[in-house]
């Protein structure tokens, strides 16, 4: 939990800063061991310039009007933000991997994916020259399959042409939106840009917009202001992350307001913490998935399963075996329709292809 990309100004997570010891610089502040920081003797009325004592006994808390609260923010997550490996490189590969992988999975079951796909495609090249059986099956276990062969294209793009540098450039390879786009050029390329997503939306509308559950049209509001909130210096491309891992831990659905490093310049802090604000159920429609009335489950589950039986059959598999296979209560009367409109769904995003009278990954 200690990720520490460089050492700044030291924070103590309360919004200010305290403190005490003696043989500081004159009008700076000093870090103790202990994380506690001390003001310079300038800060000072002169006439009571306290002594070397003094500064070892006196106990004081100051605010420093310079931090901004993309600073304080930066400074909370210098302490607290998460240590993930897409987070100590620049690589644009690497950092498209993590970003394609985190679309749709949880950060914890990235991890061991993101070191085995890099292990087995360590850069563009070598992705490029994949096939989609070999795609497919290094993604097994991560869901969404398109998104590998959605990388595996983006590699090809990036061999074939140049690696793009903007985020409008980022924007012309096929499958990158712009999420991806800016969150690429933010982390890979230092652009001093903010991805939207989800979690960057709800902090960003509650502490820019003041609205204490934003919603994905409050998005251009949150681009038109978020150059004045972007530090012009330091580490302005960290502040996504630090976002993402404030919204993790903090600024949640319903957010923990009283331990907040921000809570002092968040517009809607009171309200949250008054008790009032009521929590809705759903914070953004869900977007409406294909199935079956009669399944448990989207028909994105039993496509995954299906892929899967292909994925584990070497000599290929039989569309008949499949509805068992996939779906105990399966019914080929009134279920062999679905089945094939899956199939077809399948085969059309090039994931599998009809060799004979049976199924295989797609070459
Ligand atoms: S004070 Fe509360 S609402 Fe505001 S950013 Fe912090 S956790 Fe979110």
């Amino acid at each position: 939990m200690n990720y520490i990309p460089s050492k700044r100004e030291p924070y103590n997570g309360s919004g200010s800063y305290k403190k005490v010891q003696g043989g500081c610089a004159k009008g700076k502040v000093k870090e103790l061991k202990s994380g506690k920081v001390i003001v310079g003797a300038n800060s000072f009325n002169k006439s009571k310039i306290p002594s070397r004592f003094d500064f070892l006994t006196l106990s004081l808390s100051v605010t420093l009007p310079h931090m901004t609260t993309a600073t304080k923010l930066l400074a909370w997550y210098r302490r607290f933000g998460r240590d993930l490996a897409w987070r100590k490189t620049r690589d644009p590969y690497h950092v498209l991997v993590s970003e394609i992988m985190l679309q749709q999975t949880q950060v914890d079951r990235v991890k061991g994916f993101y070191t085995a796909w890099l292990k087995q495609f360590p850069n563009w090249k070598s992705l490029a020259k994949a096939t989609n059986e070999e795609v497919i099956r290094a993604w097994a276990g991560l869901g969404y399959n398109r998104r590998a062969l959605m990388l595996r294209d983006a590699a090809r793009s990036v061999v074939k042409h140049e690696l793009p540098t903007t985020v409008e450039t980022w924007l012309q390879i096929k499958g990158i939106g712009p999420y991806t786009a800016a969150a690429i050029s933010a982390f890979a390329q230092k652009k001093r840009v903010m991805p939207i997503d989800t979690n960057i939306r709800r902090v960003l509308g509650r502490l820019l917009l003041g609205n204490t559950f934003p919603q994905p049209s409050d998005d251009e509001r949150i681009q038109k202001i978020v150059n004045d909130f972007l530090p012009r210096r330091g580490n302005y491309y960290d502040v996504p992350q630090a976002i993402f891992d404030l919204a993790t831990d903090i600024c949640q659905k319903s957010p923990k307001c009283a331990t907040c490093p921000l809570r002092r310049d968040c517009p809607v802090s009171k309200k949250f913490l008054s008790g009032k604000v009521v929590i809705p159920k759903q914070m953004v429609k869900k977007a409406i998935e294909s199935r079956h009335l009669e399944k448990p489950y989207p028909d994105r589950i039993y496509r995954g399963r299906i892929l899967k039986a292909v994925r584990e059959s070497t000599q290929g598999i039989n569309p008949q075996m499949l509805g068992n296979a996939i779906d105990k209560t399966f019914d080929p009367i009134v279920d062999t329709e679905w089945i094939e409109a899956m199939l077809s769904r399948l085969t059309k995003d090039q994931l599998i292809e009809k060799r004979g009278s049976k199924l295989f990954l797609k070459r």
